[in-house]
């Protein structure tokens, strides 16, 4: 086997970010790379695209030798705002409550905060993405922001200035960029005095009014979204956080942090592209309704192996790009097997491009020869969803076999739910009621006849051509005869590979149209 290439040999993107991270401070000793979301509702595919973003980067800086943490934030401190759809009404009374403190309404988890959390947690998991969790809740009770939320309350006036530069209605002019989390109800309807130092005070709509002292109770002084952002790059110095265009846009909460970074607590903000959107198609009905056309990546992953998932997202952040569940997933399955193919030398044309995604979206180090993701497709249909059964088929076959039993379950589980109608066959047990020209069955006699337990799939398609041609039929008759007997329909996977994945009696007998 050719030697394994230089991991970071070619240049992906997520190379070149890492690059400018360390160009930016070549001595610092632990580089960060952040991401985060409010535990609130599901992470889609398309908002994953943050943590994915995140987590290349953070290994092709782990590749390039230096220290580096990913750490990925939970914005848990936030209000609860509405109840979403599916959630009972009785949630109303928590809103203004943060999401650590209200119920999980599934009833699953500890907080609703939790629950989806769960969800994250997990879904990382499984695409080996290694984090080290922080709570906001945990680190607002800490004190890990007293001093910054001090500096935000000292330059109110500033950030207020900062926010009206892209506001139509100017915020007025006792605003102020915190909230306090009431101590008698646990709300944030509260409106808020600063009187200097650390101190406040409140009054809450359920008629509490207190003087506090943030230094002493820091839990009840939280900073708003687009200061809390800003004061989090600050205080954990971090270096590169991607986010998505709905925080880009003019005026949007980048804008405004990177200038509160700078403005108010005095620091460089990181490195912070804009990654694009991701489309969804070949989605079945039922899916689309139920999720708003936004599947997770626990539903990829009932059809897509982790590291091809993780390949879904090595494509440049700045392009769209489609997660597909109908017929071009076949394509992103042999793309990625070619990327790999590449990465290990195994490839006849070697794609370094490509070989460096495959570095980036591996979750082993041991090649794993395996078939591809269509012959599974086709063998698992012709063994009924028998893993064990399509595996001795594979092997008579001669395709890879021994590490076939996920690649042939999702294959079966891509069939069942999204394969369009064209890739779907059933053999079947009995032999339909057919009509054959003479000249016809001569012909599938023929092929018969080629059949054993070794027969090569390949060069029985060359066969069915050539003797087709001799004989002067057209060969499309003899493909819709032989289909039409085997799966009682007109097309089917590609028939000498597939004659040569059934039991050769049967298959002989059949095309001998012998009960
Ligand atoms: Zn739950
Ligand atoms: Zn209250």
């Amino acid at each position: 086997m050719p030697e394994k290439p230089d991991e970071t040999e070619v240049a992906h993107w997520a190379d070149k970010f890492a690059d400018e991270v360390i160009t930016r401070k070549p001595d610092k000793k632990e580089y960060v790379v952040e991401s985060g979301v409010t535990p609130s509702g599901v992470v889609h595919a398309g908002n994953f695209r943050e943590i994915m973003t995140q987590d290349l980067v953070f290994k092709a800086l782990k590749d390039k030798g230096v220290k580096a943490r990913y750490q990925y934030f939970w914005d848990d401190y936030d209000r609860f705002r509405k109840v979403p759809a599916g959630v009972p009404n009785e949630w109303n009374d928590y809103i203004g409550l943060p999401v650590t403190k209200t119920p999980d309404p599934w009833k699953c988890h500890d907080s609703y905060a939790d629950h989806f959390k769960s969800l994250v947690k997990n879904e990382m998991k499984a695409l080996g993405i290694n984090v080290t969790f922080k709570s906001a809740e945990e680190e607002y009770k800490k004190g890990t922001f007293t001093e910054l939320v001090k500096k935000a309350l000292e330059g109110a006036e500033k950030i207020r200035e900062i926010h009206n530069k892209f506001r139509k209605d100017e915020l007025e002019k006792d605003w102020l960029p915190v909230r306090v989390y009431c101590e008698k109800c646990g709300k944030d309807t509260t409106t808020a005095k600063y009187l200097g130092g650390y101190e406040l005070e409140y009054a809450c709509e359920c008629g509490e009014k207190a003087r506090i002292d943030f230094k002493k109770k820091p839990a009840l002084v939280k900073m708003l979204w687009r200061v809390d952002w800003p004061a989090r790059w600050a205080n954990y110095d971090v270096d590169f956080e991607s986010s998505g265009k709905e925080h880009q846009a003019s005026g949007g909460s980048v804008d405004t942090a990177d200038l509160v970074c700078r403005d108010v607590f005095n620091h460089e903000p990181p490195i912070e592209p804009m990654y694009e959107f991701i489309y969804f198609k070949g989605q079945t009905e039922k899916l689309s309704k139920s999720k708003g056309n936004a599947p997770t990546i626990t539903d990829l992953m009932e059809v897509y192996e982790p590291e091809v998932i993780r390949y879904l997202y090595t494509p440049k952040i700045n392009k769209s790009f489609d997660v597909t569940f109908d017929a071009d997933l076949l394509n992103i399955y042999n793309y990625f097997d070619e990327a790999k193919k590449s990465y290990y030398g195994k490839s006849e044309k070697k794609d370094n491009a490509e070989a460096r995604k495959y570095a980036l979206s591996k979750l082993s180090d041991k090649y794993v020869d395996l078939p591809q993701f269509s012959v599974c497709v086709n063998v698992i249909q012709i063994a009924l969803g028998d893993a064990k059964h399509a595996k001795e088929i594979l092997k008579k076959t001669g395709h890879a076999f021994k590490d076939a039993d996920e690649r042939l379950r999702l294959a079966w589980a891509w069939v069942q739910k999204y394969a369009p109608e064209q890739y779907r066959f059933i053999v079947q047990e009995k032999m339909p009621d057919v009509k054959v020209k003479k000249e016809i069955a001569d012909v599938l006699s023929l092929i018969a006849d080629q059949l054993n337990e070794n027969t090569d799939g390949d060069n029985l398609q060359q066969f069915i051509f050539n003797t087709s041609k001799e004989k002067g039929v057209p060969m499309k008759d003899v493909f819709a005869a032989a289909y039409l007997l085997f799966l009682n329909k007109e097309r089917g996977p590609k028939l000498g590979p597939f004659l040569a994945s059934l039991d050769a009696k049967f298959a002989a007998n059949r095309l001998k149209m012998i009960e």
